[in-house]
């Protein structure tokens, strides 16, 4: 098996959050990190950028509809042209790994359907196999569904690392036991499935195992652009501070596309200088019309060129940007965790020291 490790190199000094070093057969990957999901590498085109998106996991993300998923699991035709379409998205360097964002009424519900998507992944050859726990699946079904897929990897042949996918709540005993689930199985990768929302609970328990268990991979999934803190909203970008929980790579999320048609005014830009989620008004007035952006998307430039064109232009170069400056002061995340000083590069930020202002502490758990 092209074995998958996490190696420790620096633990922060007053943050759970951890330099690491992810290895997958001959891939080396620096943690912190954030990989790119498909809408981002589709808005590449869009936004002008001939360059592929930088990532060394590639998460192929699906909206689950329930027809889409109703059609792969009943007809085989369309399991193998979705597996062809997966299979070629990416180029080979990258780790691939599939996602869907079940929409309600979509399901993964007994082991037939599992097997469907399992076999899924066989055919696209994708480097890492998924098991999503889905809403509406009880703990003892995620476990079977576990142990389902490891039967699965013997029989078939399959010799690569699995990574159970886990959904948080706002349960935190929940969220225990299924990280719970995750370890009893051995798994070295573990996906946190955000849902677009902020769960601090499921984060708290995720950052006490990853404590203990420096050596696990933990990828967080569908996280949003900003904090929603018992329904008050912060600019603060999420992704930026999900280190401090022992998290150790995010991906953004994917949605459905809004019922009222987008204007550039609401579009959430990632704000490099103060690690928030600001709309094109703030860039204006508290950014003084720049963006403080050095990516391919902003090269440096005003605000102009930026908001320029039509609408789902914008919307791409908000993704690409995202992802690119993201990347970027990532570099600055390691950097202070090599120094042990994490807490402090948050505190300088504008929109996390607001956020750490807010942030519950551990007493009121
Ligand atoms: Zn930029």
């Amino acid at each position: 098996m092209p074995e998958l490790r996490v190696t420790r190199t620096k633990k922060d000094t007053k943050t759970s959050a951890t330099l690491s070093e992810l290895r997958v057969g001959q891939v080396r990957i620096p943690l912190p990190n954030r990989f790119p999901i498909s809408p981002e590498r589709n808005a590449l085109k869009p936004a002008g950028i001939k360059d592929p998106l930088p990532g060394e996991v590639a998460v192929l993300a699906r909206l689950g509809q329930p027809d889409t998923i109703k059609r792969i699991l009943t007809q085989e035709d369309a399991l193998k042209s979705m597996a062809r379409f997966l299979s070629r998205e990416t180029g080979a360097d990258a780790l691939r790994l599939l996602y869907f964002s079940f929409l309600k009424g979509a399901n993964i519900s007994n082991a037939d359907d599992l097997k469907t998507i399992l076999d899924l992944q066989y055919l696209a050859g994708l480097d890492l196999i998924t098991v999503q726990h889905t809403p509406d699946m009880s703990p003892g079904d995620f476990d079977a569904q576990l142990g389902f897929a490891e039967r699965w990897m013997d029989e078939r042949g399959v010799d690569k690392p699995l990574m159970p996918i886990i959904l948080a709540t706002d349960d935190g005993k929940l969220a225990i036991e299924l990280v719970g689930i995750t370890a009893k199985h051995g798994s070295k990768a573990v996906g946190l499935d955000l849902r677009g929302g902020f769960h601090y609970h499921a984060l708290r328990a995720v950052e006490d195992y990853k404590k203990k268990n420096p050596d696990v991979w933990i990828h967080a999934l569908q996280v949003p652009p900003k904090i929603r803190l018992s329904r008050h909203p912060l600019p603060c970008s999420q992704g930026m501070i999900l280190p401090m929980f022992g998290v150790d790579s995010f991906s953004r999320w994917i949605v459905p596309p809004p019922p009222t048609p987008l204007t550039k005014d609401v579009i959430n830009v990632f704000d490099p200088k103060g690690w928030g989620s600001l709309k094109k008004k703030d860039f204006e007035e508290i950014r003084k019309n720049t963006t403080n952006c050095k990516c391919a998307v902003c090269q440096g430039k005003d605000l102009e060129p930026f908001y320029e064109g039509k609408v789902l232009d914008v919307l791409a170069r908000a993704k690409v940007h995202d992802h690119l400056a993201q990347r970027i002061e990532l570099e600055k995340t390691r950097d202070s965790i090599k120094e042990g000083e994490f807490l402090s590069l948050l505190n300088s930020k504008e929109y996390p020291r607001e956020f750490l202002k807010q942030m519950p502490s551990r007493e009121e758990d």
